[in-house]
């Protein structure tokens, strides 16, 4: 055997095909947040459970009607 046979690269084993496009995929949409936040009330201090979809801000506190923040 010859050294000769050296250097037959090229074939074989190209650049990987088949895998196309994948993997980022996110379902799109406004999930900032979800569930689980809190909203408090700078007033009094009164805290409860973020309503998802209604940001706090717009939820006035049960006892002294001030608005929320987001905690
Ligand atoms: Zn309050």
């Amino acid at each position: 055997m010859n050294s000769a046979n050296r250097g037959g690269r090229g074939q074989g084993q190209g650049m990987g095909q088949g895998r196309g496009g994948g993997g980022r995929g996110r379902g799109g949409g406004p999930t900032a947040g979800g569930a689980g936040g809190t909203c408090r009330c700078p007033n009094c201090g009164h805290s409860q459970p973020h309503e998802r979809g209604v940001p706090c801000t717009q939820v006035q506190c049960p006892k002294c009607k001030t608005a929320m923040v987001r905690e």
